[in-house]
């Protein structure tokens, strides 16, 4: 008999408000980037989206409802003129001190910060900087024109972790100029820091971005789907193994992202598949060790969703490794028990 624990970091229990800043501090568009369609809103009014998130926090107060973790989103942060950064942070600090707030988060550019700047955010009460990396690879930063280079990008996570704040990595694999290996680097780059958490967003073409027509020329060819769920699978222990959690795998199908997705590596249970993939590797692992065939599994019931992937995908390949639908039993337990006779 083999018990065992799922590797995965306990999941964060607070809710994410987020405030979404479309382009807003963002330098240039680039060339995979439709904030506009992920967000379903056009370029940030940031007079309009500060009266916004005022109104519906106070909302949020008056209904007893939260706390919440406050995210900025969508654009990049520490980019915008420092009295906006200051006036969104003040408001935020005022309904931390009401209660409704415990943490504040931002997402931003590794080539936006700097030691002065995320010491001063994280004076007026920032919690977390989430970098927008896509990848440590200088080949693949300047084929994306991302405008800076993968020195700048490692810099930058020392930068946040230094600064005592937590970090998060964004990653985007399949960019152009991407190579076989090249994600599996970056993995390893990002994981290495530590971060608190890490989204990993394999690269879509979204109809009006420069990518979508260098996409239609014929110049860039996404990741096949298989490909993506593949490396996604074999990063995230990569990342629990560092006790970060990755929050998010694909871009989630907000606004109108869906129906302008014209190619790349997309599904709506990407996320399941992945993990589902992730987990299946983990339970190999563990038959490997059995001296007898596998006679029970106990699975934690939480896992139920993901164990045989999405739409029992994985059904045939558990049943390879020895475990049949009808060899599963789901406990209110943390441990996974493998038996033998
Ligand atoms: S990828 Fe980030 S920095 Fe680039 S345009 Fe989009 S939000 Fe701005």
């Amino acid at each position: 008999m083999i018990q065992f624990s799922h590797p995965e970091p306990e999941p964060s229990t607070t809710t994410i408000w987020p405030v979404f800043l479309p382009f807003a501090g963002c330098p240039y568009r680039c060339l995979y980037c439709a904030q506009d369609k992920q967000t379903g809103r056009g370029e940030a009014q940031l007079e309009a989206l500060f009266r916004d998130m005022q109104n519906d926090l106070t909302q949020a107060l008056e209904q007893g409802r939260g706390p919440y973790e406050l995210a900025f989103y969508g654009g990049t942060f520490t980019a915008l003129p420092r009295p906006w950064q200051e006036r969104f942070l003040e408001l935020a600090d005022r309904f931390r001190q009401a209660g409704l707030v415990t943490r504040v988060r931002c997402s931003t550019r590794p080539d936006c910060v700097d030691a002065d700047g995320l010491a001063a955010l994280r004076e007026r009460g920032l919690d977390l900087v989430e970098l927008g990396i896509q990848s440590f690879d200088d080949g693949a930063l300047r084929a994306s024109s991302r405008g800076y280079d993968g020195r700048t990008a490692r810099r930058a996570c020392g930068l946040v972790k230094a600064s005592g704040m937590g970090l998060g990595v964004q990653l985007l694999p399949g960019l152009p100029g991407d190579d076989r290996g090249l994600f599996r680097a970056d993995v390893d780059v990002a994981a290495a820091f530590a971060p608190e958490t890490a989204r990993l967003y394999p690269c879509l073409v979204i109809r009006g971005t420069g990518l979508a027509t260098l996409w239609e020329r014929g110049e860039y060819e996404p990741w096949p789907l298989a490909r993506a769920k593949e490396e996604l699978a074999e990063a995230l222990p990569v990342f629990w193994e560092k006790g970060s959690r990755v929050i998010r795998l694909g871009l989630a199908p907000e606004g109108t992202l869906a129906e302008n997705i014209l190619a790349g590596p997309w599904h709506p249970a990407l996320g399941q598949s992945v993990r589902g993939l992730a987990l299946l590797a983990i339970v190999r692992g563990q038959v490997a060790k059995l001296d007898g065939p596998v006679t029970g599994f106990e699975v934690p019931r939480r896992y139920q969703g993901e164990l045989f992937g999405h739409a029992g995908e994985l059904v045939d390949d558990y049943a390879a490794a020895g475990i049949r639908k009808e060899t599963v039993r789901y406990v209110d337990r943390e441990r996974f028990r493998l038996t033998t006779q």
